[in-house]
């Protein structure tokens, strides 16, 4: 079968430059008895090098196009296994053979759904060693920006109070096709076993990252004013006047600890 027309609609930038492809290979470092799990395999630029690597290879691609196109060559490639889904609604903890089994997760990420995709993800990372993820560079740098700066928001937030978060590399769109508009950017996320920001009710703290940066203009106590009070802000040492990207990934956690 040939390689199906790419479909914009599903943020489809296949893979090409074998250079790329081997230097994301190298930095994700399969081991012959990890379980992993491929994002948005498409035509396979990723998939068919993890797989004389691995035991296991799952793969989750929602086009049923490229599903056929994978499953014709699965005979040749006995660890690896399709699954026709949608990764947004994809059940990855049910992957792990066993309670302290934890997958690892790659892939180049469809742009168009990468952000809840990476929310989607977080929620499940209890069983994920890590996740290298190639994102738009824009949402990467949004992904490991630093407190003070226009990129860091709620997005840093929710990522880094769970991972820990390194850039691998830059890929210029030429790397693909049909090349996308922008640059990319792999990551490499880590969860914790043990965050160094824990917070007391997860809900509640991801209730006032998200209610803060939505005002990101205003300052925290205006921002927040439904959630807490002035008095509660400052229980948690923290100043009422600073605005909401001011605060680091622990001052939020503090503030949960506080309003809860
Ligand atoms: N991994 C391939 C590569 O690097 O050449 C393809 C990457 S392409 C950027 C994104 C892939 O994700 C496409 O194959 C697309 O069909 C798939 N995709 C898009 N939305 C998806 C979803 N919600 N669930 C699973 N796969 C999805």
């Amino acid at each position: 079968m040939r390689n199906p027309a790419p479909r914009k609609s599903l943020g489809q930038h296949f893979l090409h430059q074998r250079t790329v492809i081997d230097r994301i290979i190298n930095a994700f470092n399969p081991k012959l008895h990890e379980t992993v799990v491929e994002i948005g395999p498409g035509t396979g630029a990723l998939t068919f090098r993890l797989a004389p690597r691995v035991s296991l290879l799952h793969v989750v691609e929602l086009d049923q196009r490229l599903v056929s196109l994978l499953q014709e060559q699965a005979a040749r490639h006995p660890q690896l296994m399709v699954h026709h889904a949608d990764a947004l609604q994809f059940d990855f903890c049910a992957l792990t053979t066993g309670p302290d089994e934890r997958i690892r997760i790659i892939g180049n990420l469809p742009y168009n759904v990468s952000t809840p995709l990476i929310f989607w993800l977080l929620a499940h990372s209890h069983c994920m060693e890590d996740l290298c993820v190639m994102l738009q560079k824009e949402v990467a740098q949004r992904v490991r920006a630093s407190p003070g700066t226009k990129e860091y928001g709620r997005l840093s937030v929710m990522v880094q109070q769970q991972c820990a978060a390194h850039r691998i590399m830059t890929v210029a769109p030429g790397a693909f096709f049909p090349p996308p508009k922008v640059d990319s950017e792999v990551l490499m996320l880590r969860p914790y076993r043990s965050t160094p920001y824990p917070v007391s009710n997860h809900h509640m703290f991801s209730k006032i990252v998200r209610t803060a940066f939505q005002q990101r203009r205003k300052t925290l106590k205006n921002a927040l004013r439904e959630l807490m009070s002035e008095a509660q802000v400052r229980a948690a040492g923290i100043d009422p006047g600073l605005r909401p990207e001011q605060l680091s990934v622990a001052d939020y956690a503090r503030l949960t600890t506080a309003a809860d």
